[in-house]
């Protein structure tokens, strides 16, 4: 191969996102005799397992989210560029992406699609401003601060009835995120915050985790949907199942019930983590292509995760739909690493023909309750409590990217698990606000994105937030 000016040019391959599809494609190649290219919107590598450790104040972020650049720093033919993907031409082999109000056009020979998925509220968009998901290290920081600024509020609080809706947090969707995050605010509730608040006790604070489906952790089932329920309720967790939401705003969520009863939760501080779709980058394939898209917007990809009619364009992890295979990291890895390898393989001269289909191998799946326990199902076998609580201490410190990033993230765990502190209970109002001046600027107001909980203030105490409202606008 040759390029513009004749010289021998090596194949180019494209990488679109950091996280785990893009990033275990990128070190796949690393020995590879080719030019790697990797676009991603974010700085950052992110451990999205770990996001609700960040949003309740036990990691930081920075332990889980090392910059991508640093991590690819040893392999050689790779380069890094930061930027958003807005276009992707398959007639002209390139990708567009723009960062800071630069444009960069990248050609590609091979091209890797891992621009993941998106938070979902099934056509309800405008839920987001109210009951924000937990999708990346923005959402983890604004969350924190939601949570965290709930109980300031509460300690400000003259009115029993403004203090009751601010201590009622409701996580809606009861998927392992919800699961662990509904844990974790429980845990803050009952035994990191207690003693630190005069003006009243943490421990009233209601944690309610609610979801359309009759169990918690659906996906397990059985045993383990029992146990985590069973838990949960221990810990002092509200379950509410059988329950839709219809409606949320700024004092709280409307709810159908199975039997048709309509209710309301007063609650100033929700979570949303019911849904996910993928990345409109799947929709931009199918437009150019004989692919086509489910109703989460991921790509029906080939047995060779390869798009129908190019062979060369391959979409994986979170984006991709094959074979009903769920969205996980291992799933995103797997297809990451899988593509590499056909690549390789041919850039050596090995046959198209010859690609074996993707194979996932299942490696289990889990989620933590809390502290010292956790549900964990390998195979057919399905564990409970400590063991697996272990297991996923184990896997999470093996997989987090870097040896700093481990040894810091076992550390912070010592200090949650052992004892009652947490170490990054920060929060700003850059951190909670930020997000909206940008919306402002940018002109994207009101879609995926929270306010803060100074604008949720009872009328009387927004007054006295408007200073660093302004400051933040
Ligand atoms: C809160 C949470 C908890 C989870 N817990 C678990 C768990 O316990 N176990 C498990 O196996 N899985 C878990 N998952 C799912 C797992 O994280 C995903 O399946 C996995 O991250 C998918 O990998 P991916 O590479 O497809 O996408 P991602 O890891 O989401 O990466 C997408 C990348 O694309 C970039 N990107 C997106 N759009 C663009 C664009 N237009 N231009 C440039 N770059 C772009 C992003 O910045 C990011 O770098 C969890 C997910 C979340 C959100």
């Amino acid at each position: 191969m040759t390029n513009e000016s004749g010289q021998p040019q090596r194949h180019r391959v494209v990488v679109i996102g950091s996280g785990f599809g893009g990033l275990f494609a990128v070190q796949k190649l690393k020995r590879a005799d080719v030019d790697v290219t990797l676009i991603a919107k974010t700085t950052h590598h992110l451990f999205q397992p770990l996001l609700y450790q960040v949003a309740t104040g036990i990691l930081s972020e920075g332990e889980i989210a090392p910059a991508t650049r640093l991590v690819v720093r040893k392999q050689k033919n790779t380069a890094v560029i930061l930027g958003d993907v807005q276009r992707i031409d398959l007639a002209a082999k390139t990708v567009v992406s723009s960062a800071m109000n630069m444009e960069t056009v990248t050609p590609y020979d091979s091209l890797i699609v891992a621009a993941g998925a998106g938070q979902s509220y099934f056509g309800n968009d405008h839920f987001a401003k109210y009951a924000p998901g937990m999708k990346t290290i923005d959402d983890a920081l604004e969350l924190r601060g939601r949570i965290l600024g709930a109980f300031e509020q509460a300690e400000l609080s003259q009115d029993d009835d403004a203090r009751e809706r601010l201590m009622t947090f409701v996580v809606v969707g009861a998927g392992p995120t919800g699961v662990e995050l509904a844990g974790q605010i429980a845990e803050l509730a009952h035994r990191t915050l207690v003693g630190s608040f005069r003006n009243f006790d943490t421990r009233d604070a209601r944690v309610i985790l609610l979801d359309g489906a009759d169990n918690v952790l659906p996906v397990y089932g059985g045993k383990l949907s029992a146990s985590a329920t069973k838990k949960l309720e221990k810990m002092g967790v509200e379950i509410q199942l059988g329950a839709m939401v219809t409606n949320v705003n700024r004092d709280g969520l409307a709810v159908k019930d199975k039997d048709g009863t309509e209710r309301e939760i007063r609650s100033q501080c929700k979570v949303w983590s019911a849904g996910v779709q993928a990345s409109p980058l799947g929709k931009q394939l199918a437009d150019q292509s004989e692919a086509e898209i489910d109703r989460a917007g991921r790509v029906l990809v080939n047995p060779d995760l390869s798009i129908p009619g190019h062979s060369n364009v391959f979409v994986i992890g979170d984006m991709m739909s094959l074979d009903k295979l769920p969205g996980l990291a291992q799933v995103a890895m797997q297809g990451g690493q899988y593509v590499s390898k056909n690549i390789m393989a041919e850039n050596k001269g090995r046959s198209i023909d010859e690609r074996k289909p993707f194979k996932y191998w299942d490696k289990g799946s889990m989620a933590t309750i809390s502290r010292f326990s956790a549900v964990a199902k390998v195979g057919k076998l399905e564990l409970t409590g400590f063991i697996a609580w272990v297991i996923w201490l184990a896997i999470h410190l093996m997989y987090l990217v870097g040896y700093r990033s481990r040894l810091a993230t076992l550390l912070s765990w010592s200090t949650t698990f052992f004892g009652r502190g947490r170490g990054q209970m920060t929060i700003t109002v850059q951190q909670v606000l930020g997000r909206q001046a940008m919306d402002r600027l940018t002109g994207n107001v009101g879609v995926g994105h929270g306010d803060s909980p100074t604008q949720q203030l009872p009328p009387e105490q927004q007054a006295a937030a408007s200073t660093e409202k302004d400051v933040a606008s």
